[in-house]
């Protein structure tokens, strides 16, 4: 029998993790022909969620926990499951019931049919807004169009099923700054999406905030690409030819008007606005010298405290 690795990673989620055990049963209880395992991931919870995870592996045999030592985080909690997973293939969800349990068969017939990698597109329901919809996409657009892998829409999740084979190759990922979504689009091997309609966190609240939103979006960038570096560049030569030709022309139509050249404000403007530039780049430039530090250092993605299996 094939066997299903389904891995959730779960930071605060003590309201939760019963009932996506249940919601998991149940769905495989419809399933004939596949054993499955969850891998719970505590990722430093601060509530009972230990405690519940305990309690409901010592009720049944397919609920597993691994507990980290602190708080490490979304993406090295994803990988840590994954990188302990013995399935045929292991399925990413949220630990909040976001990520509807019922998708599960069809991403495993898409896999059956020999995909892979089955990522999940999240739709949004009707209930948000056009505004919301609309800027979220954008936001996608232009991720994908400064980091150098697909991010569109796909990007949108990390509901995904990963065939054995490529959960070996992600275990083999040794990158301080995990994107899983990016590395997943970067792998390759053969690929599909399917819809799905996000769901109301079930309780609790989310992690992620505006702050965290934008690291993650930089990370996604910054990991995937140089272009940001190209993009410095390209700025001061263009700042740079525009800065000549206004001299140029200034000077040009001092002799011309017989006028001393003037102005305190155009002067401060200039200095303000380059000083401006420069940061920009010098910020830029420490984005990318931070992650070659943590990377020299090669410290673990985690670090795991006790697991059951
Ligand atoms: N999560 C985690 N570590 C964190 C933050 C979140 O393991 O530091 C888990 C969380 O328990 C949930 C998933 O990551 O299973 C997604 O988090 P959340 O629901 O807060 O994010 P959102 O759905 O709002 O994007
Ligand atoms: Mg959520």
């Amino acid at each position: 029998m094939k066997k299903i690795s389904i891995v959730i990673p779960a930071y605060n989620e003590e309201g939760n993790v019963a009932m996506i055990h249940q919601k998991i049963k149940e769905v495989f209880d419809g399933l004939n022909n596949y054993d499955f395992e969850i891998i719970f991931v505590n990722d430093g919870s601060r509530d009972n969620t230990q405690q519940k995870l305990e309690e409901l592996s010592s009720q049944y045999d397919e609920v597993k926990f691994i507990e980290f030592s602190r708080n490490f985080g979304h993406q090295p909690a994803v990988k840590a499951g994954m990188d302990n997973a013995h399935g045929n293939a292991v399925i990413s969800m949220d630990g909040d019931l976001q990520h509807p349990p019922a998708l599960i068969p069809e991403m495993i017939q898409k896999w059956e049919e020999g995909y892979d990698v089955v990522f999940t597109f999240r739709t949004y329901p009707k209930e948000i807004s056009f505004f919301k919809r609309k800027t979220s996409d954008l936001f996608y657009k232009l991720l994908s169009s400064l980091s150098d892998v697909n991010l569109t829409k796909g990007g949108g999740s990390d509901f995904r099923l990963l065939d054995a084979s490529a959960v070996e190759v992600m275990r083999n990922f040794n990158e301080d700054d995990l994107f899983l979504r990016g590395l997943t689009s970067w792998m390759g091997f053969k690929q599909t999406g399917i819809d799905f309609t996000a769901a109301e966190r079930l309780s609790g609240k989310s992690s992620y905030n505006l702050k965290k939103m934008f690291t993650f979006a930089f990370t996604g960038i910054t990991a995937f690409s140089v272009k940001p570096l190209y993009l410095a560049a390209y700025l001061g030569f263009l700042f740079s030819a525009l800065s000549v030709i206004g001299y140029g022309a200034y000077v040009i139509h001092s002799f011309i008007a017989k006028t001393e050249i003037s102005g305190w404000a155009s002067l401060i403007m200039t200095i303000v606005f380059f000083g401006g530039l420069q940061l920009i780049i010098l910020g830029i430039m420490g984005i990318y010298l931070g992650k070659i530090f943590k990377q020299v250092k090669d410290r673990p993605n985690y670090i795991i405290k006790n697991k059951n299996f």
